[in-house]
């Protein structure tokens, strides 16, 4: 017999911080498909790149067909490095992206640059993604700590993002959701800001994951602000649960 199939409620916010001029970052709510992203590139390129990331995933998903996840991501830079070949302004725009489609109790992960995913179960917080950044590969190496990394003078690079080349490598995690977990996906302005501890309690705290994004927006900016923060929040409950409404993070439109 059929398991009874698990429904997922979401809820997300943005918000361009305490420092910055521009909110670059955005996300995606449409139906089994959550995503942020994260674009840099100054002028108005951060925001066309995560944009046009966003929506290349939102069109995917209303595609048919089953590519993988990690398909998706690669489609995504085909249409950032299409854009830069057309629109020499944008040249160096580029984006992190993390997406996170279910199928069943099956959510498939994929993600390039900082933006990470977080599963909260049973209390405990487990970050799912492995930031591709140049912090993280010298703490890989052991040449500097957690800790040390949160202060280092680079901890804004990232070593892999859309739109830099005409390749790009995602990483894939692959994990079985179970009634009473909870997704976090975000931006680093969340997580330079806030410390796991925080973002356990905050995930902990609320039943509305739209409330819950928020909370983390602003525990974001009260600690500081400094960079544009975006939380997608998913809490997998019984099916009769899972609704939320398609939604984009404003502005949509990437057109120049
Ligand atoms: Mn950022």
């Amino acid at each position: 017999m059929r398991r009874r199939p698990i429904g997922l409620r979401a809820g997300a916010a943005t918000d361009v911080g305490r420092v910055r001029r521009r909110n670059e970052d955005g996300f995606l709510l449409r139906g089994s498909v959550f995503a942020v992203a994260d674009g840099m590139g100054g002028m108005r390129g951060g925001h066309v790149a995560s944009a046009l990331a966003l929506n290349t995933l939102d069109s995917e998903a209303d595609a048919d067909g089953s590519p993988t996840v990690v398909e998706w991501v690669t489609r995504a830079n085909r249409a950032l490095r299409d854009h830069v070949g057309r629109d020499p302004m944008v040249t160096g725009m580029a984006t992190t992206v993390v997406v996170a489609v279910a199928t069943g109790d099956t959510i498939k992960i994929a993600h390039v640059g900082d933006s990470r995913a977080y599963l909260l179960r049973d209390g405990a917080l487990l970050q799912l993604t492995e930031d591709h950044s140049h912090v993280q590969r010298l703490m890989d190496v052991g040449l500097i700590t957690a800790e040390e990394a949160t202060r280092h003078p680079a901890r804004n690079l990232v070593t892999r993002a859309l739109g830099l080349d005409d390749s790009v490598e995602p990483d894939e995690t692959v994990m079985v959701v179970r009634t009473g977990d909870r997704l976090l996906l975000c931006t680093d302005g969340i997580t330079k800001m806030l410390d796991d501890d925080r973002i356990q309690a905050i995930l902990a705290a609320s039943d509305d994951p739209d409330a819950t994004a928020r909370q983390l927006v602003e525990a974001a900016n009260e600690a500081g602000g400094e960079d544009n923060a975006t939380a997608v929040v998913i809490h997998a409950a019984e099916e009769s649960d899972g609704t939320h409404r398609p939604r984009r993070s404003p502005p949509s439109d990437p057109a120049p």
